[in-house]
Order: structure tokens, then sequence, then C-alpha cells
């Protein structure tokens, strides 16, 4: 992309009413605006980063088996009315009439409608497990919008539901989901931990917010120290293996971590002082076993293989990716501005010509803008006439992994600089070389 034809409006003065960092920059840097209160449109950077965070959750949903569809962001309270949430919901929900004078809703949550949907074609054991996810925007009329896009009314989940004949098969969902969400977490360049959480009126323990410790978080958390340096697991994990998937699932669930709501002050204490992590956490993920809370009012059952119909035991896994880019800036900035994780970064590569026009800068640039694009990297070629101090501000600002600048001194040598971003080291190195050292 050259950045004379892009649309990329950052802003020099710090916006008033941002209180934390991330919101601060994704305004400055020209991710979001907003448009209401917890409202924001997506600018085209973030629009890609959204794009990206979204596509690591869907790769590593499909590697645990999850299967991908899309529902609609309005429900008619009919289904609702079903499961008993239409009142329960409370003002949280935003209530919508048609013109027919119909109840409708934009959905903050998919439950009855997933389960509706199962409902209409699956009769048999034999189809289970299944497991249903879609990526969707969603609406909570929050008291209290706030923090950008971490805190939103309307905002981007991935959200997954599983379907099994029992408990234990139920048990496997849930783990699948749990090491999925370890290992997404991971790509996108966050250090997070889950924690066990509150399971509301339907008890057990089968319940897991994972979150990311960061001074900025809503939440009160408590963690053993050790969870910090724990091994993420490996892309080939087998994900059908039902003891193996346990094996994990229990090394991560073997020290104390807890949310404040399920906080138990004698099991903390058991937990070696220098190990006691007390901190201030992001909700990034939360993962539930609910058991046949709609499958019985709505009547989703199946043939089990003794001929007789049960209600399928349901979970549900939310991410939420408009909050992880936010987050991921509160893990990943500077002064100068973003850092990011290369996983999800909107380019991979800042080209910058230090001299716009000069004729030996202007081939060196077209001619790494098309290699490094053939190599398979995104580029935002700045080809503007900006004065160079600008550009440094503006590449530091949207915080790209590398920066290659090309000016006409080195050029003079054959050579031009890399940067990385992240560390600030900068090299000179031979043209021809440029590709080699980021692929
Ligand atoms: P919170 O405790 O922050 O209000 P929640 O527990 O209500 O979140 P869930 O219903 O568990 O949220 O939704 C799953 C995921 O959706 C959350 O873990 C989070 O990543 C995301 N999410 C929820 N509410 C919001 C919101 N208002 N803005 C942005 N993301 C959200
Ligand atoms: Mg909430
Ligand atoms: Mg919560
Ligand atoms: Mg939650």
């Amino acid at each position: 992309m050259r950045l004379s034809r892009y649309f990329l409006p950052t802003l020099k003065e710090t916006p008033r009413e941002a209180e934390i960092v991330s919101h601060r920059l994704m305004l400055r840097a020209g991710l979001i605006r907003q448009q209401s209160a917890g409202i924001f449109s997506w600018l085209p950077i973030g629009k890609r980063v959204l794009d990206r965070i979204s596509a690591v959750v869907r790769e590593e949903q499909d590697r645990a088996g999850a299967v991908e569809i899309l529902m609609p962001t309005i429900q008619s309270a009919d289904l609702w009315r079903e499961s008993g949430r239409y009142d329960a919901y409370g003002a949280e929900m935003l209530r919508i009439k048609d013109r027919h004078d119909r109840d409708m809703l934009f959905g903050p949550t998919n439950e009855e409608m997933v389960t509706d949907i199962f409902r209409s074609y699956v009769r048999s054991y034999k189809d289970l497990p299944l497991n249903l996810y879609h990526i969707q925007w969603k609406f909570r009329d929050e008291i209290r919008p706030r923090f950008g896009t971490m805190r939103s009314r309307e905002f981007l989940m991935k959200d997954a539901y599983s379907f099994d004949l029992d408990e234990a098969s139920a048990r496997h969902a849930y783990n699948r989901m749990f090491v999925a969400y370890l290992r997404t977490f991971a790509r996108l360049g966050l250090k997070s931990i889950p924690m066990q959480a509150d399971t509301g009126p339907i008890g057990g323990n089968l319940s897991h917010e994972f979150i990311i410790l960061a001074e900025t978080g809503e939440s009160e958390v408590f963690c053993h120290a050790d969870y910090l340096d724990f091994d993420t697991p490996p892309a080939d994990t087998n994900f059908e293996d039902v003891a193996g998937l346990q094996t994990i699932v229990d090394r991560w669930t073997s020290l104390y971590a807890s949310t404040d709501e399920k906080h138990d002050e004698a099991a903390w204490a058991q937990v070696p002082a220098d190990k006691q992590v007390a901190a201030r956490g992001i909700e990034v993920g939360h993962i539930f076993y609910f058991g046949t809370k709609y499958s019985e009012p709505m009547r989703a059952v199946v043939t089990g293989p003794d001929g007789r119909e049960h209600p399928v035991h349901m979970g549900s896994y939310g991410v939420g990716p408009s909050r992880v880019a936010a987050a991921a800036i509160e893990a990943g900035h500077d002064e100068a501005g973003i850092v990011w994780p290369d996983e999800i970064a909107p380019f991979d590569v800042a080209l910058l010509s230090l001299k716009a026009g000069d004729s030996a800068v202007d081939a060196a640039c077209e001619g790494l803008y098309r290699d490094l694009q053939a190599a398979g990297l995104t580029v935002l070629y700045d080809d503007t006439d900006d004065r160079p101090g600008a550009k440094f501000a503006a590449a530091d600002l949207i915080g790209l992994p590398w920066q290659v600048i090309v000016g006409p001194k080195s050029l003079a040598e054959g050579k031009v600089e890399l940067k990385r971003r992240r560390t600030g080291e900068r090299e000179l190195l031979a043209i021809a070389d440029v590709i080699p050292r980021l692929t």
C-alpha cells in the first residue's frame, strides 16, 4: 500500500477523552473513530488488525475441531422467551421493534439461536460431538462503556457453542476450547492465564476466564507466578486425544489462579508469598460449561445409544477480538507509540523514502516495494514528501514490526537502514540482504 493513496488519519494531539494508553493510541494512530458512546468505526489499519486477530482465532478454532457459521446480529425475542432470558437479561439488551410491531433485539450472545439451529437438524448422538462458532458483532448496552474498544457497546465476538451427549464428553469439548485459547492468545503475543471464574446460578467449577495482566484491567485477579513461564501447547496437539488434552488442562489448573468472584483466601494463603501475584487483569476470553440450561427448556434433544432422548450438554466459549486489539496495545507500546506483535500488525514493514522525488531513492524504493511484497510481506510504503522526522514519528506511532529506511546518503553506498520497532535496533545493510533478513 502506498501511503499517498491510503487513508491513515493520525492525530497530533492526544485526545482528551481517552483515559488509558491503548485508547489514546488507537485514536492517535488512526485505528478507530468513535461514532457514539461505545460505538466505533474501524479505520483502515484498525480493520486490518481486527481481521488479523480474527484470522488467528479462526485458525485455532478450526484446529480444535469447531465449525464456522454466521448467525445474524438481529434476533427475534421469541427464542429468548423460550429460554426465559428475554426478561432476565435486563437493560444490557438492546430491544427493537420491527414495522409489524414484533419484538426483536440486537444479539448480546447467541445461545438461544444456536440451540434453535441445533434442534432443527440434529437428532442422533452419532452426529456428536459438534461445536459451532461464529465471529459476529454483538451489542450490549453497557452501563459504562469506556476505554475505547476495551469495553464498548458494539463489539466483535467469536462465540462457540458445543453440543455433547453427556457431561464427560462435554468436558472434552471444554478442554478443546481451553487448549485452543491458550494457543490463540500466545499467537496473538499475549500472556493469558486461565483463571477459575464464576459460573453464576448453574454452579459447578467448569468456567475459566482468560486473563491478561495489566494495570488498567478492570478485574482484580490472583494467581501463582509460575503460570507466567508455562509453555504453550504446540500446534500439533492432538485434539482428539481425550486423556492428552486433560493432562494439559490439569497442568494449567494445577496452581492457584482465580478472579475476584471465586477468590478463596484459604487456598491463596497456601501459595508461597514470593509467588503470589495479586494484580489487575483484562478478561479477553471466557469459557463455560452449562449443561442442559438451554437444551432442556428449548427441547434440544438427541437419541442416545440407549434409544432414549437426552437433552444435549452444552458449553459456550467467547473471545473478543475488538477487546484483544486494545489489550495487545496495553501490553505492547512505548513512549513513541504502538509496538505490534508480528502476528497481528496491520502491515509487516514500513518502507520509508527519505527523499521522494530523488530518482535513485524512488527507484530503490519501488524495487524494494515490489520485492518485499513478492516475498509475501505486507508493506506500507511512505512515498509522501513529508519531512523524514514526521515519517519516523508516524512509523513509530503505528508500530509496524520493521522499518526499511531508504535515504540518499546510505543509498550512495548501496545500503538501506533496517529498524526493528520492538527493540529500536538499527542496522545498515545492502539492498539485496533486506529480504533474506526479513523472511
Ligand atoms: P466483562 O466481564 O468484561 O463485562 P463478560 O464477562 O460480560 O465481559 P462474556 O459474556 O464472557 O463477557 O463475553 C466473552 C468475551 O467477549 C469477553 O471475554 C470479552 O473478550 C468480550 N467482551 C464482552 N463484553 C465486551 C465489551 N463490552 N466490549 C468488548 N469486548 C467485550
Ligand atoms: Mg459484561
Ligand atoms: Mg466477565
Ligand atoms: Mg465473561
